[in-house]
This record gives structure tokens, sequence and C-alpha cells, in this order.
């Protein structure tokens, strides 16, 4: 089986994703692109997280072409492939409709600095991409758009929909989804208790540079 890591990778944080409720039911999807051959392997259309083993998760190039997998890939398979494309860098790419980030993406707002827990956003606000029709090609070039517009990002929120986050791994990416949705949850809090206060982009500055020396490094 081609890619039989990176397939039993996903399966393990689809049940994480659905455990920790990032994701309700068979929303959300994740994906891992590997560089070398050019290939995403991404997880089946609605399929429950906790049904799903190695075999059921799909391999495609990022023109859309199935290269291994019996199962249909995700329906927002262009919505990964338009992140590869759009950022060299990118080797994972969760997408959740966690709901205090679709919360803040239903009153299209964008995510703040209301915490520095968003701070692997790599931005110090996170841009809204305007509604389109789910699994179309139109709302992965308009997630394309916001990526070129908005070139240090590596999440989106996608208006009345849910959000898109990218990182180095797998691990790190759902790491980063996980917190968008609890500083989502503190700015929507903020906002129903009065008025939030936001973090300078210097205070993001300070944070983002702490964080290269806190934690086990190297681990
Ligand atoms: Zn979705």
């Amino acid at each position: 089986m081609i890619m039989e890591a990176e397939r039993q990778q996903i399966v393990d944080y689809g049940k994480k994703m659905s455990a920790s409720g990032l994701s309700v039911g068979t929303s959300g999807n994740i994906s891992i692109y590997d560089p070398e051959t050019g290939y995403m392997a991404i997880s089946p259309s609605g399929l429950g997280y906790f049904d799903t083993e190695a075999k059921d998760i799909v391999v495609m190039d990022l023109d859309g072409n199935i290269i291994d997998g019996e199962r249909k890939p995700s329906s927002e398979h262009g919505l990964h492939t338009i992140v590869y494309k759009n950022r060299p860098e990118a080797r994972a790419v969760v997408h959740t409709h966690s709901p205090y980030a679709t919360t803040l993406a239903g009153m299209h707002k964008t995510l703040k600095p209301v915490h520095y827990a968003m701070m692997g956003c790599n931005v110090d606000e996170v841009p809204l991409v305007p509604y389109v029709t789910f699994g179309t090609p139109e709302l992965a070039e308009a997630v394309g758009e916001v990526l070129r517009a908005v070139p240090d990002t590596r999440v989106v929120l996608l208006a009345n929909h849910g959000d898109v986050c990218y990182q180095a791994n797998l691990p790190k990416a759902f790491g980063l989804a996980e917190n968008i949705e609890f500083t989502a949850r503190i700015q929507w809090q903020a906002m129903c208790a009065g008025e939030a206060v936001y973090l300078t982009h210097e205070q993001m500055e300070t944070a983002r540079e702490r964080s290269k020396t806190y934690g086990q490094q190297g681990k």
C-alpha cells in the first residue's frame, strides 16, 4: 500500500478530531502531502472516523486524479490541493467545522489575537473567505485567492462553514486546529460578555519568538 504510514496517521488523527469535538459527524477532513511523489493522502467522503481504516484513505495527485484507493475522496479535496499549491512548505491540512471557529465564521468575523495561543496561525488576524458552496472548485479558488492575498497566514476561516489550516506535519496541523478553536471560543465569550482586548502586533511577535525556546526542543 503506498503512503501506508501517512494513511494510518490520517486514521489516527481522524479519531482524535472526532473525539475532541473539533468535527461533528463526518464533517471535517485531513490530508498529508508527500512532495517527493507529488501525492496527497486524504480522508474519504462521508465515512465515520471510527469506521475508517488505512485502506479507506485515498491517494491523489494535486490535479485531482485518484492514484490509489477504492473510496471516493473527501468532497473538499480541491480545498486541500489549493493549500499545497499555494504553500510549498505545507505537509498536512486539517479542515474542521469546529463550533467556535465556525461561530465567528457564521458572523463573518475574523479570528483576532485575544490569546497568544493563536500565534501558530502566523498572522495577528486570521482572514475570512467569503461564502461559497461546499465541495466546489469555486470554494477552493476562493481559498487560494485569500492565501495569496495574505501570504503569511497558515489558517483561513470559511464564511458560514468552518476553517482550514496547514502545518509542516499532521500533529502540528492538528494542534493548530485545536488552538484556533480555543482562541475562537475565548474571542466569542469575550464578545458576549463585553469587549475583547486584543494583543498588539509587538506582543504577538514576542510570543512567537518565545515559543521557539518553549517546551521540549527537538522532540
Ligand atoms: Zn467543510
